[in-house]
C-alpha cells in the first residue's frame, strides 16, 4: 500500500531534474541523463586557499586570498556559480527542495578526496535566521548538507545558530558585509572545542559568510575549519 502511494506520489508530482527543471529522464534518477553534462565543474588549477578556479596554473591563490586572510584553512567547491545559477535559484526561492538529493551526491563523490584528507568530525551547515527559516520552510545550506553527510557517512551537526537577520549581502562591499556578519552567528553547544569542522554553504562569493561562521567555531574551540560549497564564483 506504501509503494502504492509512493507512486501515485511520484506520478503526481515526479522528480524535477535540478538542470532543466523537467519531470527527471528516466523516472527514478536524481538529473536527466545528458543534464549533467550542461554544468560546469570547478577544475584544477583552483585557489590553494578557497579553492576557487585560477585562469593560470602558476597563481598559488586567487586575487581576494592574495590579499587577504581567512578564518577558515582550507575550502572546495563543486560548481562553477554561473552554470547552475538558475538551478540554485530554483532550489532556494521556488521551492525545489528535491534538488539536494544530487546536489549533496555531486558533493560526496566530487570532494571525497578533501574530506578523506580532512577527516571532518561533523558537517556544519551555515543557518538561515529563524524568521527566514520559519518562511522558506528549510535551509537549503542544511538539506545540502543532510544528503552529503548520508552520501559521505560524516555526521551533520547544527552547532552554529543565526541570531541575526542579515540585511541581503549583494551590492554591499566586502568590509561592510564583514561587519553585518560579526555579530550574526552564535555557536551553540560545547561539543565545537577541538573538533575539525567543515562548514557547508550554498554559494561561495567572497567568503564573507563562511568567515563569519568559521571565526564563531574557532573562538569556541574549534580545532579546524574547512568548507565546502555547492558553488563558487569563477572571478579571480
Ligand atoms: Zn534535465
Ligand atoms: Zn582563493
Amino acid at each position: 500500500m506504501r509503494d502504492l502511494a509512493d507512486a501515485a506520489v511520484s506520478i503526481l508530482y515526479p522528480r524535477r531534474c535540478p538542470v532543466c527543471d523537467r519531470p527527471v529522464e528516466p523516472a527514478g534518477a536524481l538529473i536527466c541523463r545528458g543534464c549533467e553534462e550542461k554544468v560546469g565543474y570547478v577544475r584544477e588549477p583552483v585557489c590553494m586557499k578557497c579553492g576557487k578556479p585560477l585562469e593560470n596554473a602558476g597563481q598559488e591563490y586567487c586575487r581576494d586570498c592574495g590579499i587577504r586572510n581567512h578564518y577558515y584553512n582550507r575550502g572546495a567547491a563543486v560548481f562553477i556559480y554561473r552554470s547552475v545559477d538558475r538551478s540554485i535559484y530554483r532550489f532556494k526561492y521556488e521551492g525545489r527542495q528535491e534538488y539536494a538529493a544530487w546536489y549533496g551526491e555531486e558533493m560526496a563523490r566530487r570532494l571525497r578526496d578533501r574530506l578523506e584528507k580532512w577527516a571532518p568530525d561533523a558537517l556544519v551547515p551555515v543557518p538561515i535566521h529563524p524568521a527566514r527559516l520559519r518562511k522558506r520552510g528549510y535551509n537549503q545550506s542544511g538539506l545540502i548538507a543532510e544528503e552529503m553527510g548520508r552520501k559521505a557517512g560524516i555526521p551533520v551537526r547544527q552547532w552554529v545558530r543565526r541570531v541575526v537577520d542579515t540585511a541581503p549581502q549583494k551590492g554591499l562591499g566586502i568590509a561592510e558585509r564583514q561587519k553585518n556578519l560579526e555579530k550574526a552567528f552564535k555557536i551553540v553547544s560545547s561539543e565545537v572545542k577541538s573538533k575539525s569542522v567543515v562548514v557547508v554553504d550554498d554559494i561561495y562569493t567572497t567568503g564573507a559568510t563562511v568567515d563569519a561562521v568559521a571565526c564563531a567555531l574557532r573562538r569556541a574551540g574549534a580545532a579546524r575549519v574547512f568548507f565546502v560549497a555547492l558553488a563558487i564564483g569563477d572571478m579571480n
